[in-house]
């Protein structure tokens, strides 16, 4: 049986210009198996956020293929697949209540009234904002927004989760609240989880593997298993031989001089 939700070959991607044309991506090749939790890190401007919408649909691919649950893309957004993105005050809707928000996407799919709401209160007491249903995005921080979008994510349980970036403008300690609250829904739920960010420590901290991109055009760098056991825990994780190991071969990839930004 095949277990890849995400099988991404020979991907490239190239955006058309003014001056041209300017590949982003070139040969990516990676697969993500059901319930794993797969991180992306590479520098600013290496191909991440772009390799994220082509799998989103958001943008369609130059070359090569992307399967999600063994269905090629062709150009649409699929179903199965849900996006937190990082600016999360763009994300919400701010005429409607954070009850309101979660529900939103549900009642366009193919759930009735009474799931929707169900399913959203369970999302949105996962992620601790049980008693913030009946408040409007802007009485939120910006930590609390960002489990809004994450409740909104999981209530309809996707096939796989994307999430470019998502706490790289919040606070150092919600930060690490958001991380935690993932790795608990990735507990809870099994999603299948691919998380981009630039941030080396959350990229291990987080996932099962790593794929290390390189400066545009983005290739595969380097895709290391993470040996570290769960739960994960913010301070002893990060002080296992295994971690400090692995945060010095990321950083010796990603922070080469002259190749920083
Ligand atoms: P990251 O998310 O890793 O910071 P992006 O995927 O946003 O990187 O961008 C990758 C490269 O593609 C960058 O060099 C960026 O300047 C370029 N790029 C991004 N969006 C566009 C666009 N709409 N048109 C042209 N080039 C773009
Ligand atoms: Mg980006």
């Amino acid at each position: 049986m095949n277990d890849q939700v995400l099988e991404v070959r020979d991907l490239e991607y190239e955006y058309v210009t003014g001056k041209g044309r300017f590949r982003a991506i070139d040969h990516l090749s990676f697969s993500v198996r059901e319930g794993e939790f797969v991180s992306i890190v590479g520098p600013s401007g290496s191909g991440k956020s772009t390799l994220l919408k082509t799998i989103a649909g958001l943008l369609r691919v130059t070359a090569g293929e992307i399967r999600v649950s063994g269905q090629v893309l062709t150009g649409q957004i699929p179903p199965q697949v849900a996006v937190v993105f990082q600016d999360y005050s763009r994300s919400l809707f701010p005429w409607m209540t954070v009850q309101e928000n979660v529900e939103f996407p549900l009642k366009g799919k193919k759930f009735g009234r009474k799931e929707a709401a169900e399913r959203s209160l369970e999302s949105l007491v996962a992620v601790g904002l049980g008693d913030a249903l009946k408040k409007y995005p802007w009485q939120l921080s910006g930590g609390m927004q960002q489990r809004v979008a994450i409740a909104r994510a999981i209530a309809y349980r996707p096939t796989l989760l994307l999430m470019d970036e998502p706490f790289a403008s919040v606070d150092a300690q919600t930060r690490a609240d958001l991380e935690d609250l993932v790795l608990s829904i990735h507990q809870k739920y099994g999603t299948t989880i691919l998380f981009i960010t630039h941030d080396i420590d959350e990229s291990i901290y987080l996932a099962d593997r790593v794929l290390v991109l390189s400066q545009p055009p983005a290739r595969l760098k380097a895709d290391l298993k993470v040996d570290l056991p769960r739960p994960r825990h913010q301070i002893q994780t990060k002080q296992m031989p295994e971690f400090i190991r692995l945060r010095a071969e990321v950083s010796g990839m990603i922070l080469q001089p002259g190749l920083a930004r």
